[in-house]
């Protein structure tokens, strides 16, 4: 499916309870969001690239929606029908400089930092029975449903678009479950939507 590239990827953070408790937070009263930039994209098959500015660089399996027509306050009823395509993501995470920039542009924002799928249209697919699964080298780290979403995707569009346009072939990054950990060079990385297919990257050094 050929969509625009997207004019902003838009991230969600701790959109899962168990997720959330892992690194010493809890879920937010609102979404929390913040950006990864299109330039971070990559496709199935690409390298993600360990940048020599972190020591630890993590997976976070997630499902994107991909957005098909120009969303501007939209509610949560409406939402789903500016969707086009759900897609697998890789949110890949420099967990060192998050911490300490604070800000997390960098931490999130590097190139290679974006895997993302092949697009499966959205007709017939019900968003609340989407899974992830994250796999470091065959084995799985990551398993979460859309049921346990903080944050349910008719919430994120319509809590988004209340803030910024949504424009097609923009990217919501809707949040990794529990399990996130370390990728080392030579590791392959994995993320599957069961359904929808498989996003799987090597990774490198620079
Ligand atoms: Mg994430």
């Amino acid at each position: 499916m050929t969509l625009p590239r997207p004019s902003k990827i838009v991230c969600v953070g701790r959109n899962y309870l168990e997720h959330a408790r892992e690194l010493g937070n809890e879920v937010p009263e609102r979404p929390l969001l913040f950006f990864k930039p299109p330039s971070a994209l990559i496709t199935n098959g690409e390298a993600i690239v360990l940048p020599r500015e972190s020591g630890r660089v993590e997976h976070e399996g997630e499902i994107a929606v991909v957005i098909g027509r120009r969303a501007r306050h939209v509610t949560e009823d409406q939402a789903l029908r500016y969707v086009a395509a759900y897609a697998p993501l890789n949110d890949v995470t420099a967990r060192d400089l998050q911490k300490t920039d604070g800000q997390w542009a960098r931490a999130k924002g590097f190139d290679t930092f974006c895997p993302l799928g092949e697009p499966v249209p959205a007709e017939a697919i019900d968003p609340r029975e989407l899974e992830v699964v994250c796999r470091v080298n065959g084995e799985e780290r990551q398993r979460g449903r859309a049921s346990q979403m903080a944050f349910p995707i008719p919430v994120l569009i319509a809590y988004i678009s209340g803030i910024m346009t949504l424009e097609p072939g923009d990217v919501i990054a809707t949040g990794t479950p529990a399990g996130v950990g370390p990728l080392q060079p030579g590791d392959r990385v994995e993320v599957e939507v069961p359904g929808l297919g498989v996003l799987s990257n090597p990774v490198r050094e620079p």
